[in-house]
């Protein structure tokens, strides 16, 4: 969409958000509130349908689900409003059941949102997820669902409909929760998503805890703003992901991390239940109730730090198992597997930086003869002070590793001479020239250099400087030579 056409839908999202305090503005129950009341849900509503047809046809579901959602709550809100301003006191009213309703099209959207940011299916985020949500389903029946089933004043439909809505907002949990732990980078659309849905949750439990004490479905002011805000945040999410070329925050790869603030929430979520037996149980005297619920509090929180040393050990063993995975066991240098994922960046640096790069094969000359006389033992050692010494020389210039028996390669970004690019070339070719005196014990070694042409792979470039190896033995080794130049260096 280009400027012109984006001014529409730029004032309806300032509308929207205006309408929110406007509406807080006259008091409860009067006909001008009602009316600022559905004119706020109207424009949330307006927002994320002209913004819907933008999305990218693939991830539109999600968000054409939680369009419906609002759509169904404004049908709800219409039949709500028009039934308080005839009735205040009946806890029951024609918008309840378009309410609920609507909870399952916004779950289905956000789950399918979040869906569609990719990943992999990992078991850990699910069970921590699901680890909050029960604790959250707890506290909603002990506290919400438990004193409207004990309400003799409320009919069957009335208990029905009441101890549904904590139950919704426990799903509301889960699908905020979710689209919190996968790792991915938070968005505004997501911070967005996250504000709305606290916001409703906010509002209900507010609105169930105030219901808790009267019957009267006038709501303050304040738990009116939180349900607009509530629309406003799931309207407004879709703005950045209706951008062209938006795209959504990948999960980030590997297993579910446990950071420290996911195992604090774990230990909240997994203590908040027990430690409210113990505020309830401690009303009456002290007996076997608070002390088994201190008890379930301490062995939380001693699983926990179990958990977490647990969590420690094996850091620590993937650590270990990354670097030995990727280190040559005589030498210690980088293996061939590491080599294959440094080298690139490398060359990946040398690009953006522009600096000269050469490759280069080095091979110890008659090593078998070496090893036939001295011993295999002593084949090792040499090969050991050779890697030790080219590595000291090479530094943090380049890229040193063995690519299989007296083979070694290297990658070396040469320093820059200020004057051109075959100057530096130059000065790169004389570092790895010295590397041919670090031998020992009187050894020699053959190098073949290539250098990179900014545009080949790495192995194109690596055949190059191995047939220029090649070269090098044939010419009589203890040489250096370059490829596709008459560089010989001996
Ligand atoms: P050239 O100058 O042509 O490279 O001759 P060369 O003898 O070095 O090459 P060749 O490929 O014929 O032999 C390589 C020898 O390297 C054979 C093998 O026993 C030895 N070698 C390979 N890996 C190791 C190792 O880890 N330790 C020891 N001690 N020897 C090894
Ligand atoms: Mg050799
Ligand atoms: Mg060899």
């Amino acid at each position: 969409m280009d400027r012109e056409a984006e001014r529409p839908t730029h004032l309806l999202g300032v509308l929207a958000v205006a309408a929110v305090p406007v509406a807080a503005v006259p008091a409860p129950g009067t006909l001008t509130s009602a009316v600022l009341y559905l004119a706020s849900v109207s424009l949330s509503l307006l927002f994320i349908s002209r913004l819907v047809g933008q999305v990218p046809a693939h991830r539109r579901r999600g968000w054409r689900l939680v369009q419906l959602s609002l759509g169904v709550s404004l049908l709800g809100e219409v039949l709500f409003k028009t039934w308080q301003h005839h009735d205040h006191t009946v806890y029951l009213t024609p918008g309840d059941p378009f309410y609920l309703l609507s909870y399952l099209p916004l779950a289905a959207g956000l789950l399918e949102l979040n869906r569609r940011r990719g990943g992999h299916f990992r078991l850990g985020d699910r069970l921590d997820a699901l680890i909050v949500t029960a604790s959250a389903a707890c506290l909603a029946l002990v506290f919400l669902v438990l004193p409207v089933m004990r309400d003799d004043h409320l009919s069957l439909a009335g208990q029905a409909v009441s101890s549904a809505y904590p139950l919704m907002d426990v799903l509301m949990v889960f699908a905020a929760v979710r689209m919190l732990i996968d790792g991915g980078r938070r968005t505004p659309t997501l911070w967005l998503l996250v504000t709305g849905l606290s916001c409703l949750l906010a509002g209900d439990v507010a609105q169930q805890l105030a219901g808790a004490d009267t019957d009267s479905v006038l709501f303050p002011r304040w738990v009116n703003s939180l349900w607009l805000m509530s629309y406003l945040g799931l309207a407004l999410a879709i703005a950045p992901a209706a951008r062209p070329g938006y795209l959504p925050p990948q999960p980030s790869p590997g297993q579910s991390p446990m950071t420290v603030t996911r195992l604090a929430c774990m230990t909240l979520a997994a203590a908040l239940p027990p430690t409210l037996l113990i505020a309830e149980a401690g009303r009456a005297e002290v007996g076997e109730q608070v002390l088994l619920s201190i008890g379930t509090v301490v062995l939380v929180a001693l699983l926990m730090l179990r958990f977490w040393d647990l969590h420690r050990q094996l850091e620590q063993h993937r650590r270990a198992m990354g670097e030995l995975a990727a280190t040559d066991g005589l030498t210690g240098l980088a293996n061939r597997r590491a080599w294959d994922l440094q080298v690139r960046a490398g060359l990946e640096h040398a690009r953006r930086t522009g600096t000269t790069v050469l490759l280069a094969v080095l091979d110890v000359d008659h090593f078998k003869r070496y090893n036939d006389a001295h011993g295999h033992a002593a084949g090792d050692a040499l090969l050991q002070q050779a890697a030790a010494a080219w590595q000291e020389r090479i530094g943090s210039a380049g890229l040193l590793a063995r690519w299989g028996g007296e083979e070694f390669v290297a990658l070396l970004h040469c320093p820059d001479t200020d004057t051109d690019t075959d100057a530096d070339a130059g000065h790169g070719l004389q570092v790895l020239d010295g590397l041919r005196a670090l031998v020992p014990h009187g050894q020699t070694c053959s190098i073949g250099v290539a250098r990179w042409d900014g545009e080949e792979d790495d192995a194109a470039c690596l055949r190059r400087a191995d047939r220029a190896l090649y070269e090098a033995k044939h010419q009589g080794r203890d040489r250096l030579v370059a490829a596709e130049q008459v560089q010989v260096r001996s």
